[in-house]
């Protein structure tokens, strides 16, 4: 099969593998779509460590399920022919005291999509049929792939802000451009913050139900009950922190910041909190897939065949496209 590969820190490569056959518990699903996320570029970068390499990166996986390994357990299995879904989170223990307090998200032991797992810039690959998804209906395996970590990491940050009325978000790509549309379905206004002078995200933003759009370095009309940072740009957490109405919360959704500049404790005081997100669990991935279709959410997808990840990657890296980064494989008839 055709895959891209991280050889090792900074060198992707398009390589033919030998196709995986699926294990115990395993199903071997035929990519169509991919989504390209940050944390891709934060892998080939070696800011996101890498345990093993080779690895074939991309965790926002849709296709369909060719073969069935040995059931593992006696819950109901996939079957052939079935659409699925496959995010980040690939694998947890079960056992430990965060997988037994509903937290698989922090579990010690998880394998990720992607980074611990050969993921899905490739015609095929395994997942474990207990972390794959059903999808919704009426949506092209395109438009659904970013719903898998952008939707799914968005939404679960989302969820940190609580009862939230006025929502700042920091970044406006991918996860932004899904979550704007959650948090207006949800009756909250959002005002979008880009990098100082992107006029254009600052449109697309306007355009997905933002009240208001402007670079980070600008204040917004009103104070902010809450933030979510995108941008892996850690001098956002104080100037997000500053916009803050008493009690709010910044959550900082990305896998990996740069350092957080120091801040007097003035702009903390008043009970703001700041916090980040980590991961998903398999139940932020069944409540948003049941939550996207009835807001219902529409992606703005650039698409891009399996040779031009890498492109696709720089292409993020200059912040070339709004919303969406997808690797269409092409083999849905
Ligand atoms: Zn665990
Ligand atoms: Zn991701």
């Amino acid at each position: 099969m055709r895959a891209v590969q991280i050889e090792r820190v900074g060198v992707l490569r398009s390589v033919e593998r030998v196709q995986p056959r699926p294990g115990p518990g395993q199903v071997l699903v035929r990519v169509s779509a991919c989504g390209i996320c940050r944390t891709d570029l934060h892998l080939l970068d070696g800011d996101v460590e890498i345990p093993h390499t080779p690895i074939i990166p991309g965790h926002q996986i849709v296709g369909t399920v060719t073969e069935v390994g040995e059931p593992a357990t006696d819950e109901p299995s996939l079957e052939p022919g079935m659409r699925v879904g496959i995010p980040w989170l690939g694998w947890t223990c079960g056992g430990c005291r965060y997988c037994l307090s509903g937290r698989e998200n922090l579990c010690d032991l998880a394998r990720f999509t992607g980074r611990d797992i050969d993921g899905g810039f490739a015609e095929l690959t395994l997942a474990d049929q207990r972390y794959c998804f059903a999808l919704p209906e009426g949506h092209s395996d395109l438009e659904l792939a970013p719903l898998l970590c952008a939707g799914l990491i968005g939404y679960r940050a989302l969820g940190m802000t609580g009862e939230s009325e006025r929502l700042g978000l920091f970044g406006f790509g991918s996860s932004a451009h899904i979550v704007a549309q959650v948090a207006r379905f949800q009756g909250r206004r959002v005002f979008a913050f880009t990098r100082p002078g992107d006029e254009s995200t600052q449109a697309f933003a306007l355009s997905l139900g933002a009240e208001w759009a402007g670079g980070s370095e600008t204040t917004p009309p009103e104070e902010l009950d809450a933030a979510i940072v995108f941008a892996p740009a850690g001098e956002l957490v104080p100037a997000a922190l500053r916009m803050l109405a008493k009690g709010g919360v910044v959550v900082c959704a990305g896998i990996h910041m740069s350092d957080i500049p120091s801040f007097p404790y003035d702009i903390l005081w008043g009970e703001r909190v700041v916090r980040s997100v980590a991961n998903l669990t398999r139940q932020d991935a069944r409540e948003f897939l049941e939550l996207a279709p009835r807001v219902p959410v529409r992606t703005d997808v650039h698409s891009y065949t399996l040779e031009e990840t890498a492109v696709a990657l720089e292409d993020l890296r200059a912040g070339r496209f709004e919303g969406s980064a997808v690797i269409d494989l092409g083999t849905r008839t």
